[in-house]
């Protein structure tokens, strides 16, 4: 795709965020990279709540939040293609301070930065990555990055060196084929762990990951000890899903819009425990 064809995609959003879309790309991803006071714009956050629980552990965690789905407002482009009618209310852009006007425009800006030029976007994602693991030395911590915060596009893939980087990757994800993948193929780099993540369409795909092997998050009201025979991990205490046994659940507790509903997203909802 050409940059004309790019910008012509992403116009409504970009006017819709105050840039003017009638210039090159790399004038429009100027703008994009910078913050309001002029400073450059993260695609990495360390300020985050869960990023803070790891610290606690050792671990120093990058987390890129970009817009999930269809948030950017881009035509005909998603960043969540097994995204279920569930993930309306479970998407952790609908908790929190993720539910923040800047936070939002945030996710926005750095997703049109990564559709109208992803080689640009490479190379200041990598710089944050060195960053990140400079902090980690310097402070003896463990560096991770998980790129796909709230999307499911193997972000960390794009990186030409990804299989050579010395932080360690973790995302979930609802491919099946991506975690088929991840369980099965047998050199796999050693520095990326992937978990599956439950909505109300895949129980039976599920099974077959949990049955290899595999990890599977999955959202509770409250979140029980076991669920369905297998023991379950609580994935409120740390977002360290490389440190998991395999085979298990990941309860996660139910937030945001989705604690007041009987969203079959959740899994006590379709069956008691
Ligand atoms: S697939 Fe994940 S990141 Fe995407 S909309 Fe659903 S819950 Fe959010």
């Amino acid at each position: 795709m050409n940059d004309a064809r790019r910008l012509a995609r992403a116009r409504a959003a970009l006017v819709d965020l105050g840039i003017n879309p009638f210039r090159s790309v790399r004038e429009v991803y100027d703008d994009l990279r910078q913050t309001k006071s002029g400073g450059y714009a993260t695609f990495l956050g360390t300020n985050i709540y869960k990023a803070k629980l790891s610290e606690k552990r050792g671990v120093l965690t990058g987390i890129q939040y970009l817009s999930p789905s269809d948030e950017a407002g881009i035509e005909g482009f998603t960043l969540c293609p097994f995204a279920s009618e569930g993930c309306g209310d479970g998407c952790i852009n609908r908790t929190g301070r993720n539910t923040a006007h800047g936070a939002l425009t945030a996710r926005r800006k750095r997703t049109l930065r990564w559709f109208l030029d992803e080689e640009r976007a490479v190379h200041d994602f990598y710089g944050e990555v060195l960053m990140l693991e400079g902090r980690a030395i310097r402070d003896n911590f463990m560096a991770t990055v998980r790129a796909d915060g709230t999307s499911d596009d193997r972000f960390w893939s794009k990186l030409p060196w990804w299989r050579d980087a010395r932080p360690k990757f973790y995302d979930y994800t609802k491919s099946f084929p991506r975690m088929m993948e991840f369980l099965f193929i047998k050199d796999y780099p050693k520095n990326y762990h992937l978990t599956f993540s439950r909505s109300e369409l895949n129980d039976a795909q599920c099974d077959t990951i949990l049955r290899h092997g595999g990890n599977v998050a999955v959202v509770f009201d409250t979140v029980p000890d076991s669920f369905r025979g297998r023991p379950v991990v609580c994935g409120d205490d740390s977002d360290l899903r490389f440190l998991d046994p395999k085979g298990v659940w990941v309860g996660l507790t139910a937030k945001g819009k989705l604690r007041q509903n009987a969203s079959t997203f959740k899994a006590d909802a379709v069956t008691s425990c």
